[in-house]
């Protein structure tokens, strides 16, 4: 049975170029029907246009698919989502990916450079899924994905911002995943590499062509698949290549009561030991060696 979106309704937030566009006529090739959404702005956030939107919806017309443009910023989300309840009276797919960057080092960068990213990135997202999650619920399914980068999982130079944002994308995932659980509402995360108009200023054309945005829309495809159980889970992708990333951590060391800085010290080495590992997956999980350690230390051990 092909992957297959037939009566689904796909909202695709910047989907006027590089990645959305490659994921709105990948959902469109496969049956949904899909909300067109760009602000038509610059890479740092400056204006806005409707031809980026009226280009692809037109490209999916053409190909016989079925699509509505959008031109709101993607902070509110009320309007976004009102045009698929509008256009086709339900919402059943949500691609938070719209984005900008404002790259500067940490010592130069202004207020405004932070809070034009988190506005796009976190509030954007939130206010998308916020408008959705009421249909979602209502209906008893919901697809979500979150965009978060390679940047804010490792880290990245001039990019503390983006950063930030990025990574607390995976937070309100992993969050949003268990809230939505009950009423099969998943949500994850990825975090692509693909050569598009962002990555273009840092990165050989060579690669940018290479590093197609197509490589990255069919694991999107799948995760907002009926037959996808995955929800909370963070994936990297790129080229040809998928994977899933999960948390790792040391055993650690325990301490007594009263213990210094000194002792910490002395226990770098078993604390920075990855030779044995724990993957916790939920924060029950992440608080079972505190709570053993608080036991042991009432009993006086
Ligand atoms: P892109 O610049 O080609 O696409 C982003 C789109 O978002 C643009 O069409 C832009 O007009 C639109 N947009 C920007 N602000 C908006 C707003 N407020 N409301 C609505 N639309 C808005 O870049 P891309 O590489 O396709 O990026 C897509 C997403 O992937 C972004 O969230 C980006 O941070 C993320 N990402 C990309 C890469 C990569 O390698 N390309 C790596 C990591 C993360």
């Amino acid at each position: 049975m092909a992957v297959r979106y037939d009566g689904k309704v796909a909202v695709v937030t910047g989907a006027g170029g590089g990645l959305g566009k490659a994921y709105a006529l990948m959902f469109a090739s496969r049956g949904a029907k899909v909300v067109v959404n760009d602000l038509g702005g610059s890479a740092t956030g400056d204006g806005n246009n409707s031809r980026a939107a009226d280009a692809v919806v037109d490209e999916i017309k053409r190909g016989g698919g079925q699509a509505v443009a959008n031109y709101d910023s993607v902070e509110f989300g009320d309007k976004i989502i009102q045009t698929a309840i509008d256009a086709f009276g339900r919402v059943d797919i949500l691609i938070n990916n719209a984005g900008i960057l404002r790259d500067i080092s940490f010592s130069k960068m202004t207020d405004k450079d932070w809070d034009l990213i988190m506005l796009v990135h976190l509030k954007g997202s939130f206010s998308c899924t916020k408008a959705a999650w009421p249909y979602m619920q209502k209906q008893q399914y919901g697809r979500i994905i979150n965009t978060a980068s390679a940047a804010g999982l490792y880290g990245s130079f001039g990019q503390t911002n983006y950063a930030a944002a990025k990574l607390g994308l995976l937070g309100f995932t992993r969050a949003l995943a268990l809230e939505g659980a009950k009423r099969n509402i998943k949500a994850n995360c990825i975090a692509p590499l693909a050569g598009t108009r962002m990555t273009q200023t840092v990165m050989p054309q060579e690669i940018v062509d290479a590093l197609k945005p197509e490589f990255v829309a069919p694991l999107v495809g799948f995760l907002c698949h009926d037959s996808c159980e995955d929800s909370g889970q963070m994936f990297e992708v790129g080229a040809g290549w998928i994977a899933k990333l999960r948390w790792q951590r040391t055993e650690g060391a325990f301490f007594n009561a009263g213990f210094s800085p000194d002792d910490v010290k002395s226990q770098w080495g078993t604390i920075s030991d990855f030779t044995r590992v724990q993957y916790p997956e939920t924060t029950q999980d992440s608080m079972v060696a505190v709570m053993s350690r608080l036991d042991e230390m009432k009993s006086g051990k």
